[in-house]
């Protein structure tokens, strides 16, 4: 067994018991690790309490080899992310990468690119009050060309024509384009928008912490979100069906029909 040190984002944190806590960590060095809390002397009230979903922290844990779960033996918390916590908007969408990060990282797989990116993601979402959403889309267009099925979208990739068009088609398994001329005959191709185009060109070359200074339009934003979440779908299996994706629909759609009630 080894003593092991490392700074961590909470994926998630269950209650064991009266006094144990099961958390799910991605950890920088050491990917993602199933660790278990126990309430002790060695973790202070005060953090012991706050190691809940979201916190960034760091851990101190044993670690043996092979086993599924490690248990921590020092914990400190390094940002709780109070906004997160307390903004039901922002809370929902802060599940979403974690919710990614959990489903497609193999246990103890390490990328500190994408531990760096996640943290960026959660640090943009809590100090900023518009162009939310922005920041999700940028997380996860930077995820998926890191994880090598970066999409190509400047020109067609039959005739190469990169001239303005209405409409372009947008060939998922293969992440290229097509112009209206060339068409396509594959099946699973999606129309796209020239606004939606250069709008996620824009999303894949831009800083997260930069990604919520230009608001798109909601028809806009519609559209990117379901070409997007197609393209994850068909390059990452485990990302089909993301329960936080389906929680902030049913709750957008919540308030719209309460607005249109009053
Ligand atoms: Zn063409």
């Amino acid at each position: 067994m080894s003593i092991l040190k490392s700074e961590a984002i909470v994926l998630y944190s269950q209650r064991q018991g009266e006094t144990s806590k099961r958390l799910q960590l991605y950890s920088k060095e050491y990917g993602k690790l199933g660790v278990i809390v126990k309430g002790s002397q060695s973790i202070k009230a005060r953090h012991w309490g706050s190691l809940e979903t979201l916190s960034y922290i760091e851990a101190v844990f044993y670690y043996k080899s092979g086993r599924p779960l490690h248990y921590i033996k020092q914990a400190s918390i390094i940002h709780a992310f109070p906004s997160l916590h307390s903004e039901l908007g922002k809370w929902a969408l802060a599940a979403i990468p974690l919710e990614i990060v959990n489903r497609t990282q193999e246990p103890e797989d390490s990328n500190s690119y994408l531990f760096d990116l996640l943290l960026k993601t959660l640090c943009t979402l809590e100090k900023n009050e518009k162009g939310l959403k922005n920041i999700i889309r940028a997380f996860e267009l930077h995820m998926v060309s890191d994880a090598g099925f970066k999409p190509s979208l400047t020109r067609c990739d039959h005739c190469s024509n990169e001239t303005e068009a209405l409409y372009w088609h947008f060939l998922i398994k293969r992440g290229v384009l097509r112009c209206s001329q060339c068409g396509t005959l594959e099946r699973e191709s999606l129309k796209i928008s020239t606004d939606a185009r250069k709008a996620l060109n824009w999303l894949m070359a831009v800083s997260i912490p930069d990604s919520p200074t230009v608001l798109l339009p909601g028809k806009l934003g519609k559209e990117i979100d379901h070409i997007l979440y197609a393209f994850l779908e068909a390059h990452l299996e485990s990302m089909n069906n993301l329960k936080s994706v389906r929680a902030l629909e049913a709750m957008q759609k919540n308030l719209q029909q309460n607005q249109n009630s009053r």
